[in-house]
């Protein structure tokens, strides 16, 4: 049997396409689009589509590529999903409630290859990316389950997304549609662990769309101890990429800094970064670091995150203390991990 188009993952372009390849008008496209992001699951849902294209689509096309598997709701509220792709894999999915609206963080590989030495990601190397179809239903799953529209989407799941950045980009104009999803540029971050390369080009392909960097560390040598990816790219090159992305794209950048008990969390280390970002268009997302079962790394004390916060601040860098959304169901920052699909 050949394989079936996954609709999700076209452009209203090449859905457009696909529509006239079956023969059929361009404003079928349309509506087939409008359909898809409204949460239709089956091309039965269509029901302005003749029945006779609604059977030929069913034997060409196909809705969704990803399956709910498993769904855990914590205390807090926030969710966390297993969705099984093609190939027996899983990843995972968060949807977390803000003042602000409906957020899901959601994953871009199966697995990651960065092997940052905290994060539960990295454990079993990079399985495959997912296509941009495979990004955007999980957003669309989720939305139905949470019976909430969401306002936000953060590319901080499972992945390194300028390790994909075709799919990713993809998924982000599918998202930016306006007759689609119709999330506008804003509200959506991508978050990367510090591909200079993929920065650039992010800042000339989406100059509205947000960007957080996970630092981590205020000095390479820390740095290198934490995440590979420093073996390779420096914090100067680092600091600098992120400058020049300030001044293209004038948005303020995000740096992630996770918070380990004596390895990055002393006074001195805040002074040093401070006066590495002095001066910067940015603000800095202190993570108070989350468990892994697999890794030694603890967090740091509450007392121990505030004063380094205070210290940034002192420093005239703006600083916050990120609140851990459902770390009693492993759905916080770091926490996720490349799963198996038939989990029970
Ligand atoms: N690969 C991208 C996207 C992941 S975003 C990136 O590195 O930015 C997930 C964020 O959580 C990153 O900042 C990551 O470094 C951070 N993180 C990883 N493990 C963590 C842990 N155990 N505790 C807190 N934050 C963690």
């Amino acid at each position: 049997m050949e394989k079936k188009t996954d609709l999700k993952n076209l452009t209203l372009e090449e859905l457009t396409d696909f529509v006239r390849s079956m023969g059929e008008k361009k404003f079928r496209a349309a509506q087939i689009f409008r359909k898809m992001y409204a949460g239709a699951d089956s091309f039965d849902d269509m029901k302005e589509l003749p029945a006779a294209f609604r059977e030929k689509l069913k034997e060409a096309a196909a809705l969704s590529m990803v399956e709910m598997k498993q769904r855990q709701i914590s205390s807090d509220g926030t969710r966390k999903y297993l969705f099984a792709i093609a190939g027996g894999e899983a990843v995972e999915t968060v949807f977390m409630q803000y003042h602000y609206g409906g957020t899901v963080c959601v994953s871009c590989q199966a697995g990651c290859r960065m092997g940052c030495a905290f994060c539960a990601s990295g454990i079993n190397g990079l399985t495959r990316n997912l296509t941009a179809g495979e990004i955007v239903d999980q957003i669309l799953h989720v939305q139905k389950d949470a019976g909430e529209r969401i306002s936000h989407v953060v590319f901080m799941g499972t992945g390194e997304p300028f390790d994909n950045y075709e799919e990713v980009s993809k998924a982000l104009r599918l998202l930016h549609e306006p007759k689609g999803f119709g999330l506008g540029a804003r509200h959506i971050t991508v978050s990367t662990c510090g591909l200079v390369r993929g920065m650039e080009r992010f800042a000339r392909d989406f100059p509205q769309t947000g960007l957080a960097v996970s630092l981590h560390a205020p000095s390479d040598e820390i740095r290198r101890q934490l995440m590979p990816v420093a073996k390779s790219v420096s914090m100067k090159e680092l600091l600098e990429a992120s400058r020049r992305y300030t001044e293209t794209t004038h948005r303020r950048i995000t740096f992630e800094y996770a918070l380990i008990d004596g390895v990055n969390d002393r006074p001195e280390h805040a002074e040093m970064l401070a006066s590495r970002l002095k001066g910067m268009l940015c603000h800095v997302n202190l993570i108070p670091l989350n468990t892994v079962e697999e890794k030694q790394y603890r967090s740091a004390r509450r007392e121990q995150a505030e004063a380094f916060a205070r210290i940034l601040e002192d420093k005239g860098v703006q600083v916050t203390i990120r609140r851990s959304l459902g770390p009693d169901i492993q759905a916080a920052c770091g926490q996720l991990r490349l799963a198996d699909a038939n989990r029970p």
